[in-house]
This record gives C-alpha cells, structure tokens and sequence, in this order.
C-alpha cells in the first residue's frame, strides 16, 4: 500500500526537481537503461565495476618540463591516466599574464607525452572548433562542468567516438545532468563516464573551498544508472589538505573512479594553487586509497 502511493507520487502530475518514473520512462531511458557497463576506453584502460582508476595530473599543460615531470612519477606510481588541460575555461576572463591556455602547442606536448610513457590522455575540450586536434591525441574527452548543458558541444563529442567525461555543473540537478548525458547517448556512443565535481552550497566550511563534494550524488546516481561514476575531490574542495578524505569518502560511497588534480610545486600551479596535490601527498593517497578499496572488494588502477 504504502508503495503504490510512492509511485503515485512519483509522476509528472505532481512535478518535483527529482527523477520520477515517467523521467525513466520517456525522458531519460537510455541513461537509466539497467544493464551491466564497461566503459572500455582503449586495451590498457577501462571503467567497470570492480575498479577505480585514478586519473591525476595538474590543471593545466603548462610546461613541456612540466607533464613530463608528472607523467614519469605517475607511471612509476602504477597509474595509467594523465590529465591536463591545454584549452582551459576561467571563471573570470582576466587571465593572469603568467597563464594563457597552452592550446595546440600543450596538445603536442601531450602526444610526446603519451608517445614515451603510453599513459591513456585525459583532456578537456571547450569549443567544437578545437576537437580534431584534441581527438588526434586524447583517450578521453572531458566535458567540463561549465559546459555540462552546452548541447551543441556534447553532441559533436559524441560523434567522435571517443569515451568522454562528462562533469556535472555545480548548479545542476542530476535530472539536467541524465538529460545532457542523454543527448551524447542518443548520438550512438555509450562510452559515457559522469563525473561529481562538487555543488554551490550556503556552507563549504572554509573560505577557500567553493564547492561541496556531494557524496549522496554518488550514492544516488549509482542507485539509478549503470554507467561508471567518479569523483573529483580536487574540484569540489578547491583545498589540497582535505582532497585525501574526500578521496577515501568517495571510494567508500561506491564510486567508479577519481580525479585528483596534482603538481610537483603545488604552490606554484599556474591556476588554483591551493588545490592540487604534491607527490608525497599524492602517494599517500595511492596507498590508502588501496587499503579502502581492498576493504569493499574493489581494485585500484
Ligand atoms: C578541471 O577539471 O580542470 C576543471 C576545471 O573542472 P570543472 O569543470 O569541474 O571545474
Ligand atoms: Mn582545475
């Protein structure tokens, strides 16, 4: 009895922010679709149940000295995915001197990069008009949170053919997130990882930290899809002494993946300093992360 009436109310006729049946139904089917899902990115990589790979590197490609120096340490430490952004959305438009997007000079750093150590290559991809350069190099799009709702952008990422991230803007419902992820769906590619990256919130509990790791997302979203979900703490705190725990958190909550964002000199990243991980902090985090894995039968990789 006291089930009929929840489904009741989980119709259109009474409207809510949350996901309802006829959301499954007609809205987003193709997202909620109950099946088992890999999300096989290349032979060396790939996001299924079971595993958490860890993709790290800085913000930015800022240096060709710099993605080495990364990308060496990461392969030593055993991970297989290299981030870094070489076209580079800002909140405010006033670039600092010292930072202008590396672009396809950063893109062919990238491909060196990849060429010597074989890392799979993450990267973000702000306009349509840069996608056939970045596709020539990247394993995986990103589609960062600014853009999570740009439907043009998403539909030509999809195209591609290429496994993409999707971030979930800090404004957003995980209704408006299943509906963007929809729109790359209903384009025919399926290698789809969505992406919590922090929420706006009256309280993030310091200064500095902008957004709030929304954990229940995590719990949520792997409630009612399928595909491979990860957690960016590095984004979501904007503060490098909490990225561990929430790190930790985010494994323990289910999810299917992290990005940690990290530098050799954290202090003198180019962007958000105060967030990335050094080496020895990131080590550390390698070797708990494994220990909580452990703990709930999960692979770190
Ligand atoms: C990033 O990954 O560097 C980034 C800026 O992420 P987001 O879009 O989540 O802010
Ligand atoms: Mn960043």
């Amino acid at each position: 009895m006291k089930k009929k009436l929840f489904v009741n109310k989980l119709s259109n006729k009474n409207p809510t922010k949350d996901i309802t049946l006829d959301d499954i139904k007609y809205k987003i089917p193709r997202i909620t679709e109950k099946k088992k899902i890999t999300v096989k990115v290349n032979d060396k990589v790939s996001f299924s149940s079971g595993k958490i790979p860890i993709i790290a590197g800085p913000n930015g490609v800022e240096s060709r000295e710099l993605i080495f120096k990364v990308a060496k340490f990461l392969k030593k430490s055993g991970i297989k995915i290299l981030r870094g952004h070489a076209y580079k959305p800002l909140t405010f438009p006033y670039r600092s001197k010292q930072y202008l997007e590396t672009m396809d000079k950063g893109m062919d750093w990238l491909d060196e990069v990849k060429r010597h150590t074989g890392l799979s290559i993450v990267t973000e991809v702000t306009e349509i008009k840069h996608l056939d350069r970045i596709c020539s190099t990247a394993d995986i799009l990103q589609i960062g949170s600014r853009n999570m709702a740009n439907l043009e952008l998403l539909k030509e990422c999809a195209k591609t053919n290429k496994t993409i991230i999707l971030k979930r803007h800090y404004g957003a419902s995980l209704r408006d997130m299943f509906g963007a992820a929809e729109h790359i769906l209903i384009e025919g590619n399926s290698k789809l990882i969505l992406c919590e990256r922090g929420i706006t919130s009256p309280h993030t509990h310091r200064e500095t930290s902008r957004f709030l790791l929304d954990i229940q997302a995590i719990v949520a979203m792997k409630e009612i899809i399928n595909f491979p979900v990860i957690s960016d703490p590095s984004h979501a705190s904007f503060w490098a002494p909490w990225v561990t725990d929430l790190a930790l958190a985010s494994i323990a909550s289910g999810c299917d993946g992290l990005i940690i964002e990290m530098h050799p000199k954290p202090e003198q990243s180019l962007v958000d300093p105060l967030q990335p991980l050094g080496f020895r902090k990131f080590s550390e985090l390698l070797i708990k992360s494994k220990k909580v894995a452990r703990a709930i039968d999960k692979k770190v990789c």
